[in-house]
């Protein structure tokens, strides 16, 4: 499920197989749809990221 996470002070949704944030919720779910499906990165989707994984902060313990 896509998460919701504020990174660098504006809302992203966070692919959860991957970590990519995305601005949009809708390109956030095709990310984790492939991701899922694929076990592997959309290049094609992952362009369109706002932030990398290592910039998104983890949440929770
Ligand atoms: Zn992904």
């Amino acid at each position: 499920m896509v998460r919701f996470a504020r990174i660098c002070g504006t809302g992203d949704y966070v692919c959860e197989e991957c970590g990519t944030a995305y601005h949009d919720l809708e390109t956030a779910r095709r990310c984790e749809d492939f991701c899922r499906t694929h076990h592997a990165c959309s290049l094609e989707i992952i362009r369109h990221a706002a932030h990398q994984p290592s910039e998104v902060p983890s949440t929770g313990s």
